[in-house]
Parts: C-alpha cells; sequence; structure tokens
C-alpha cells in the first residue's frame, strides 16, 4: 500500500485502520470498540480493552528473547554503564513495583519521579505503569518553584528522587531543592523514595524519606504481577508550559498510547525487534517517554538511556555509542546537532557508524544547514517530527516504514495517518490555500496516543485547545504554518507566548511571574529572541521600582546576575534569560496589552509591525537603545 492509501484508509476509516494497529500490542482482554467519539472532544480509543504498557514494554519479550539487550545505561558523569536484558529490567521493575507497594501506593495513584538519567527512573516508570499507578516525571533539570507547582496540581503519594545529578563533572544536588518544593506544596506526599548514589551528602527525613537500597534489597524476589488496566485509564501526567504561569498536565492513556507507539515504531522509526534505539533526549521530556522508554521497548528494541554532556569526554561520545552498540535509529534535536558541528568531524568520523539507518530530529525547526551538514556527514537519511508533548507521537513527517517519500528542506513532512490537518486563517477561520499561513490545527477525533484531557481539569482541556476558533472545535496547536501546493508543511513559529529553547518549551509568563518576584521588580516582559544555537533564547526587559541601582554598567551587571539566580532557583537553568534589559517604559498598547510581537521583532531586527494601537512610541526607541547599548 502507497502512502497515500494508507493515510486515505486511516481517517476515512479510522475503526478499521487502528484495529489493524492495534495487533500490534498485547491485550489482556479485547475492547469491544476501536473508538467512542460521542462526547467530542474526548476521544476513547479501543474501550473496555484490557492491557498494560510494561507488559507490552517487558513481559511480553521475555518469553522471546529474555536475554537480549531491553536497556542501557551510559553515564559520563559516573563513568558507568550497565547493560541490562528484558529478563533483569522484568526483575528490577518488580522490585520497584514492590518497593512502591510497601510504600502504599496502589493503582491510580500518582508517583511524581524527580530523577536524571539513571536506570531507576526508567524502573520507577515502568514500575508505576505496572501497578497502575499514574506517574508524572519532572524533569530533573527543573528547581523548586516548577516542581511545587507540580507537587500541588498531581497530589502524588510518592515521590522518586535521588541525592543529585551530574552535569559536566559538576555535581548538581536534587534532594535540597525537593525539601524546598515540598515545603512550599500543600500537598505533602506521605513517602519520599531516595536513590541515594553516592554523589553528595543528603539530610534525611525520618519517616518520610526511605532508601531505595535498602528496601530493593528486601525485595530482591518479588513477584509482582500486571494489573490489567482498561484501554482509557490513565498512564500518566506529563506537564508542559503554556500561555499562563500554571503548565498543564498532560494526560494520557494506557492502549491508545501502546498502539500508537508499536505503529510509530513501525511505520515511521522502522525498529525492529533486537536492534538499538538510542535517543538523546531526556526523561523529563515527552521524547523521554515515548521514545526513550516505552516505545522501542514496546517493539522489543534495546534502548539507550545517557546521562552526560555530547562533548564530554569528546564530541564522539554518541558516535562511540552508536559504534558499540550497533545503533540503526537514532532521535536527537538540532540543537544539538549544531552543537557537535562546532566540532571537527574526526570526532566522528573515527567510529563505524554502518549500524545506523536513519537519523531522526525533533522539537524544534530544522534548517538547512544543520540537515544538510548532518545528513552528509553520516551518510544517512535525516527525518525531521513535528510533535508536541500533547500529541505523545507525530504529527507531520515522512513515515518511511510506509512509504519512501521525499523530503523537502525546511518542512517536517505531510500529516501523519491519523491526523487530519487544516491551517486555518487565524481570524476568520477560514482554510488557507497553498503557501497561505495560518494556525496549524487537528481535527477531532485526536488519533490514539495523543492527550486525553488536562489532568484534573476537562474544561481546561476543551477551552485551551479546542475553542480558538469561533467556525468550528478544533484541535490547536499554537503553531503557525503553511502548506505547499504539493501537501507538505511548514511550521512558522508558536502564535502564543510559549517559546522553544534547545527544543524545550517554556513559558514566558512563568519566566515574568518568577522575575517579578525580586523585591526591585515593577514590571517585566519576557520575550523569545531568535539564537543561532539554541533556535531560540529568552530575553527579560525590566522596569526596576528603584532604578537607582542600575545607574552604572557594573550595576546593570549585578542586578542582572541577580535576576537570573531568582530564575535559576525557582525555575532552573533552562529558563534563566540570556540578557536582561533595564528600561522604563515596556511597549503596550493604549488598552495595557504587551506588545510582545513587536518587542520580539525588534529584538531580532526586525519590522514591529502595525503600531497604530501603541500607548507611546517612544517605548520602542528606549527598548531599541537598551539592545544598542
Ligand atoms: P514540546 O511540546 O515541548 O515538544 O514543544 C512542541 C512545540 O515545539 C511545537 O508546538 C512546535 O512549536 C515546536 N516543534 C516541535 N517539533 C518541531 C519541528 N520538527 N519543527 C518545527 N517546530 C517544532
Amino acid at each position: 500500500m502507497n502512502y497515500a492509501e494508507f493515510y486515505k484508509q486511516s481517517v476515512e476509516d479510522p475503526q478499521t485502520f487502528w484495529a489493524k494497529q492495534a495487533e500490534l500490542i498485547d491485550w489482556h482482554q479485547p475492547y469491544t470498540q476501536v473508538l467512542d467519539y460521542s462526547n467530542p472532544p474526548f476521544a476513547r480509543w479501543f474501550v473496555d480493552g484490557q492491557t498494560n504498557l510494561c507488559f507490552n514494554a517487558v513481559d511480553r519479550w521475555v518469553d522471546k528473547q529474555g536475554d537480549q539487550p531491553a536497556l542501557i545505561t551510559v553515564s559520563t558523569e559516573t563513568n558507568t554503564e550497565k547493560v541490562y536484558s528484558f529478563r533483569e529490567l522484568q526483575r528490577e521493575v518488580q522490585r520497584m513495583a514492590a518497593v512502591m507497594q510497601s510504600l502504599g501506593v496502589g493503582k491510580g495513584d500518582r508517583v511524581l519521579i524527580y530523577m536524571p538519567m539513571i536506570a531507576e527512573a526508567a524502573f520507577a516508570m515502568l514500575a508505576c505503569a505496572r501497578i497502575g499507578a499514574i506517574h508524572s516525571v519532572v524533569f530533573g533539570g527543573f528547581a523548586s518553584n516548577s516542581l511545587a507547582t507540580r507537587i500541588t496540581d498531581a497530589r502524588p503519594t510518592l515521590i522518586i528522587s535521588v541525592d543529585a545529578g551530574s552535569r559536566g563533572g559538576k555535581r548538581v544536588p536534587y534532594k535540597p531543592l525537593l525539601d524546598a518544593a515540598i515545603a512550599m506544596s500543600p500537598h505533602k506526599p506521605q513517602r519520599v523514595l531516595l536513590v541515594d548514589r553516592g554523589l553528595v551528602a543528603m539530610d534525611w527525613v525520618a519517616g518520610r524519606d526511605v532508601d531505595y537500597a535498602a528496601a530493593r534489597g528486601q525485595n530482591m524476589e518479588a513477584h509482582v504481577p500486571v494489573t490489567w488496566l482498561e484501554s482509557n485509564e490513565a498512564s500518566y501526567i506529563l506537564y508542559t508550559s503554556g500561555t499562563t504561569g500554571h503548565p498543564k498536565g498532560v494526560q494520557r492513556d494506557v492502549g491508545g498510547y501502546a498502539v500508537a507507539l508499536a505503529s510509530s515504531m513501525q511505520h515511521i522509526y522502522c525498529g525492529r525487534a533486537g536492534e538499538t534505539y538510542f535517543s538523546t533526549s531526556d526523561i523529563g521530556w515527552v521524547v523521554g517517554h515515548s521514545y526513550i522508554v516505552y516505545g522501542p521497548l514496546i517493539a522489543g528494541m534495546a534502548t539507550i538511556m545517557y546521562e552526560g554532556l555530547p562533548v564530554a569526554p569528546d564530541a564522539g561520545i554518541w558516535w562511540s555509542i552508536v559504534e558499540k552498540y550497533k545503533v540503526t535509529r537514532m532521535f536527537t534535536a538540532p540543537t544539538a546537532v549544531r552543537v557537535l558541528k562546532k566540532y571537527p568531524t574526526e570526532f566522528m568520523h573515527q567510529y563505524d557508524l554502518s549500524s545506523l539507518k536513519t537519523l531522526y530530529l525533533a522539537g524544534e525547526p530544522l534548517d538547512e544547514t544543520t540537515s544538510h551538514w548532518i545528513s552528509s556527514e553520516l551518510g544517512v537519511p535525516v527525518i525531521d517530527n513535528y510533535w508536541q508533548t500533547e500529541t505523545g507521537w507525530p504529527i507531520l513527517t515522512i513515515a518511511k516504514g510506509v512509504e519512501d517519500l521525499p523530503t523537502k528542506l525546511g518542512s517536517p513532512g505531510i500529516p501523519v495517518y491519523g491526523y487530519k490537518i487544516k491551517i486555518l486563517n487565524e481570524t476568520s477561520g477560514e482554510i488557507c490555500g497553498a503557501n497561505e499561513k495560518g494556525v496549524v490545527v487537528i481535527e477531532g477525533p485526536l488519533p490514539p496516543g495523543c492527550m486525553q484531557t488536562v489532568y484534573g481539569d476537562d474544561s481546561r482541556f476543551v477551552k485551551t485547545y479546542w475553542n480558538n476558533f469561533r467556525t468550528e472545535q478544533v484541535y490547536s496547536t499554537f503553531d503557525w504554518g503553511i502548506r505547499d501546493a504539493d501537501g507538505y508543511y511548514f511550521i512558522l513559529g508558536r502564535t502564543d507566548d510559549v517559546i522553544n529553547v534547545a527544543g524545550h518549551r517554556l513559558g514566558t509568563r512563568e519566566i515574568e511571574e518568577s522575575i517579578s518576584s525580586h523585591g526591585n521588580v515593577a514590571e517585566v516582559a519576557v520575550v523569545g529572541v531568535e539564537d543561532k544555537l539554541k533556535g531560540q533564547v529568552a530575553v527579560a526587559f525590566v522596569i526596576l521600582k528603584n532604578a537607582n541601582p542600575v545607574a552604572t554598567a557594573e550595576g546593570k551587571l549585578a542586578m542582572e546576575k541577580e535576576i537570573m539566580a531568582v530564575v535559576d532557583k525557582h525555575l532552573g537553568a533552562l529558563a534563566r534569560p540570556a540578557r536582561v534589559h533595564f528600561v522604563a517604559l515596556l511597549p503596550k498598547t493604549r488598552s495595557g496589552k504587551l506588545l510582545r510581537r513587536s518587542l520580539q521583532a525588534i529584538c531580532e531586527g526586525r519590522d514591529p509591525g502595525e503600531l497604530t494601537t501603541i500607548e507611546d512610541p517612544a517605548s520602542l526607541d528606549q527598548i531599541r537603545a537598551v539592545l544598542q547599548g
């Protein structure tokens, strides 16, 4: 079947199409209905079917290939490397599951996982899936405030964490940030399970904190049966930034997600059982959920978890991993490739990379220079994927496993099967013609694997994503895009106040709220500004209550550092603005709305656009002046 026919069936006859894809996973009890869309926009896939993510990722492979590698952990931070077979992984997951149960975790309970890229993090996720607990992984680079917001919203029974992570040889303590977050949150987890890596000393809270090594030691022979879940029960929550200061908990199901991943592993990533998949992302992001932990394992592949920098001990580290473990499919972000491009290509060419078949890039726009460079150096095709935390798997790409259609530079490709995509005019809601810019939207029902709802807030799900056009109820991606005459899509950036730094989504509101907490800040605006390496960086413009401290150049520098430190403490270094500028005025409309797009345009040296509503044109001159200064 060619791709056009495959796609057509997926959207015109989703029942037949997805029933076929559902054969790729194991079911404990068959579903009675492929899709229930009686309450749009809430889609329920594989109704009444019973399955389990952990069973599909681990147990079902134990009989077939129990001694084959399943999880490979490589840390250049602690100089450790370990290969777990499917059988060993099953044992470790059961030990972790038994410990969790002994700490009172049961089906439907939330477990917050705040951990670096170590094996126990994957054990914890899979153990939750095994016993029907809902995991909420928080990226290790986030600091106390970000963590506290997520604790408050998810109300976890248990938090699993570590003494420390490590970055570039520097130990990054996790426990003090976690303790501060728990102190800040009105919700107090009953227990905190800690993996002591021996990197830094920890202050243990008696009666609450539990040492994982000791607890595991008491559960070495644990046999924890799989808890079968109805396909539409929740598997996990993953928080993502939006336009408000409060991240949304993207909630995913069990059966639809397992089917979407199994299907994408075959049709998009062309992965085969027994091969090795290497995604350089982090378990704190959606890629880490879908294509480090669940996707590759569901496909019977070995998956690599890498802790460390892409350039340490040198810029050849990833390629040495590809050679050693005969990686066939690799997944990374354009920013990482731009970092590697700065180093001599010998770092890559000293290794035998003949196992590698395809490189997948996602998370941010892929520029032509980066794409050309990596593709010609590696001598393999580079496939761009466009997707979001919300969708859990690609929306636009070239599904090479179905048909090897040509790629177009600058375009992630064409709609992935299951997704009915349109480009709508932002104001009229009408469909845009070829090459006409509009908002990328998806018609309901969203395919399997996509978010079910916002955790604990169905109305926010509908209001945020589905009510943006008067004309029809469609899911908004909040991305600008165009579709060319051949049906290829091009993504042109976000329509909202979300920015993308090195492939990671950040809400400018969150950063503004953090900066506002500084005692001398009267007003602040944060915008995303184009950056050669990271795609975008955050830049802050601040009006101080008392501007005396920034009267001198040294004073400005000191205040800039102080403000950056506030963001580091609240949200983590990832959200730290690249620059903090001090101004006396911010560009606003007469009704007081910040002119973000104009501010951003000036930062990028572009025309600020339509300014008839601006309150004080002098505000823009001031911005230009500080940028030049
Ligand atoms: P996140 O949910 O953090 O993965 O961020 C999703 C957002 O990243 C999308 O809405 C896009 O703005 C951007 N994005 C992801 N992948 C791509 C891509 N391949 N090309 C362009 N933008 C992308």
